[in-house]
This record gives structure tokens, sequence and C-alpha cells, in this order.
């Protein structure tokens, strides 16, 4: 392992939970070195999407149809194949966390993540409120609090413009 901030890791495979016939596996990486105050560098330089929670000290990241959870002393990925996918990813992540961070001081580090999600009346707020049951639910207060639960879509109500969407979506 060339030097860095991340020296060594050890790596763990586990079936997950909530899928345990599933032919792929949860990846856990532990390491030994503390990666916290990279975790900014990481949110501004990996590929959107990223969601970083600064108080939390935890970034979450979507890339080639896997997600990344970091922490300060761990990384879990899923989903990996089997063994030795698990390896090359880790290897890969670790090479990408100390080139980040051999960089850094040219870097500008992002403390920021999703704006939060409104509140319903803050949501039925921006709806059109015809309570035309087209997006499936009986009123737009409804639509709202479902909305709130990530139990519907924005885009399922057809009267609500790009705007309308940026403005409840969060990014
Ligand atoms: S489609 Fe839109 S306007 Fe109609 S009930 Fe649903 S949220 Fe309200």
């Amino acid at each position: 392992m060339p030097e860095g901030l991340v020296r060594s890791f050890e790596v763990r495979l586990v079936v997950p939970g909530c899928h345990p016939g599933a032919e792929h596996y949860d990846a856990f990486l532990a390491l030994h070195d503390d990666i916290s105050e990279a975790l900014p560098y990481l949110n501004a330089e990996l590929e959107q999407p990223t969601d970083y929670r600064h108080g939390d000290r935890i970034l979450l990241w979507q890339c080639d149809d896997r997600a990344y959870v970091f922490r300060p002393h761990e990384i879990a990925i899923s989903p990996v194949h089997d063994p030795e996918d698990a390896h090359d990813v880790a290897r890969a992540i670790i090479e990408r966390i100390n080139d980040i961070w051999r960089r850094r001081d040219s870097l500008c580090p992002n403390l920021a993540g999703k704006r939060p999600l409104p509140q319903v009346l803050d949501l039925y707020q921006l709806l059109p409120r015809l309570n035309c049951k087209k997006c499936g639910l009986p009123t737009c207060m409804a639509f709202a609090a479902a909305l709130r639960t990530d139990l519907t879509k924005a885009h399922l109500c057809p009267h609500l413009s790009q705007e309308d969407l940026d403005r409840m979506v969060p990014r």
C-alpha cells in the first residue's frame, strides 16, 4: 500500500440481511486510519450524487451501481459480487481517497449536504391544491404527506412544472 492517509485496511463480506439468498454481498472495509478530515474533500471531488452529513461525519456516494458509505474508520460498499470483486473495489476506492488527500491543499472542501426535505405543510403549499386525484392519491394533502415519507414522487403530480419539482426535491 503506497504512503497516504489510509495505509492499511481489512475487508469483510456480509450477506445482505434484507436478501438472505442473494448472490451478492456487502463489503465493509475496516480502516486503521481516521478519514474524517478527508470527507469534505471527497464530497467535493467524487462525482455526483453524494450526500454529506458533516455533524455525523458520514458521506454517502452512488457510483457504477454501487452505494458507498464512508465513516471515520469504515467504508461500506454494496453490492460486491465475490471476494475478488470486493478487494478490487476496495483498492480502487482507497487509492482514490489517498489521491484526493494528497491533493487537498489545492482543493476546496465541501461541507454541504442535500437540502433537508420540507415539512408536509410546506410541500402542500407548493402543490396546485386541485384535489384532482391524478397522482393516485385522494387529495393534495395526502400527496404531500406521501411525498414527505417518500411513498410517492413529486413528478406523479402532472400539474407541477420543472421549477416546482426543483423546489420540492432535495439535490
Ligand atoms: S395530481 Fe396534483 S393537484 Fe391533483 S390531487 Fe394529486 S397532488 Fe393534488
